[in-house]
């Protein structure tokens, strides 16, 4: 019978009812210490659904990071009801301890995957994820932020010829749900391609920024979805909320360089023609240049840089 197999994660067995930390070899640093990635893995009694809940892809997005830390700490997956949550609350243990996005040579884990056991550093830090985790997996949860300043309302990204991931968005219930197609090599596409496995992306707030509105909904959402599941016990009764479903969306980009102050930002519904931001000439003689919304809809995300040049992503809005 399945339910007295145990659950294999790195060098761990995981019988049910068994819960415990393991690690992954992530490889060494130049000094010669060891670098690892650690998997906290919640077995309940009764058999269910694998859930994985994974942070740091990115090394420098941290408000996934302090959401499964939290969630840990208030012991979250302690008393599930059935099935398994692995949680990962660091992946990128090279970009964090950088405070950058990539490993050290310049390459992005979350266009690595599935990775390769003799490829670059972020190839073989995607496959040991590929290889230990993805495939005993039923959902995988990854949670990002905003890049390079970029601020991201809270929501849930899923493929849109993905079923199951629509149905799991929802059961998230983030404040808005977009769908859109992954990068090429990103963990998401990757793993409905290869494994059959879906991918909700979360994304909320800004590199090495906290948020706590983020942070808050994104363990509110973990709840939902687990309880949602039956893996655990429902503790606030129904909650009805309806995200706001995108399933389009394109950036406002700086029509020149100057120094940019956005007047509305994410979390907004916006009308076509309305004034969003400015961009200033710096020495003050040049006139300012009024950005305005190119058409109705919702701010998904929003430049915080004070200083932009010509091109750069300002606004990234939802229809
Ligand atoms: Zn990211």
């Amino acid at each position: 019978m399945n339910e007295i197999t145990p659950l294999t994660v790195a060098n761990g067995e995981f019988y049910p009812g068994q819960s415990g930390v393991v690690e992954l070899v992530a490889g060494q640093l130049p000094s010669g210490s060891p670098v690892s990635i650690k998997a906290h893995v919640f077995r309940s009694y009764k058999p269910g659904p694998t859930l994985l809940f994974l942070a740091g892809v990115h090394g420098d997005e941290i408000n996934g990071v302090e959401i499964l830390r939290r969630g840990l700490k208030l012991k979250l997956f302690d008393s599930l009801t059935a099935g398994t949550a692995v949680v990962v609350p660091l992946l990128n243990v090279y970009g964090f301890d950088n405070f950058r996005r990539d490993v050290p040579d310049g390459k992005d884990v979350n266009r690595s995957f599935p990775g390769s056991a003799t490829g670059s550093l972020a190839s073989r830090v995607a496959y040991g994820l590929s290889k230990n985790l993805l495939a005993h997996c039923d959902l995988a949860v990854d949670f990002h932020t905003g890049g390079r300043g970029v601020f991201n309302f809270p929501q849930i990204r899923y493929s849109p010829d993905d079923e199951g991931a629509l149905q799991a968005a929802e059961q998230f219930a983030p404040p808005v749900l977009l769908a859109a197609r992954a990068p090429v090599k990103s963990l998401r596409r990757s793993a409905l391609k290869s494994l059959g496995l879906s991918v909700l992306t979360y994304e909320g707030g800004e590199n090495l920024r906290y948020d706590g509105r983020s942070i808050s909904e994104g363990m509110a959402g973990i709840r939902r979805l687990l309880e949602a599941r039956e893996m655990l016990a429902p503790v606030n009764g129904i909650d009805e909320r309806q995200p706001i479903r995108i399933t389009n969306s394109s950036w406002v980009r700086a029509g020149r360089a100057g120094l940019f102050q956005w007047t509305k930002r994410s979390g907004f519904p916006v009308r076509k023609g309305e004034p969003i931001g400015t961009i200033f000439d710096p020495h003050g003689v040049r006139p300012n240049k009024r950005i305005l919304a190119p058409r109705n809809g919702f701010i998904i995300g929003h430049n915080n840089a004070a200083l932009v040049g010509q091109g750069d992503a300002l606004f990234h809005i939802g229809y």
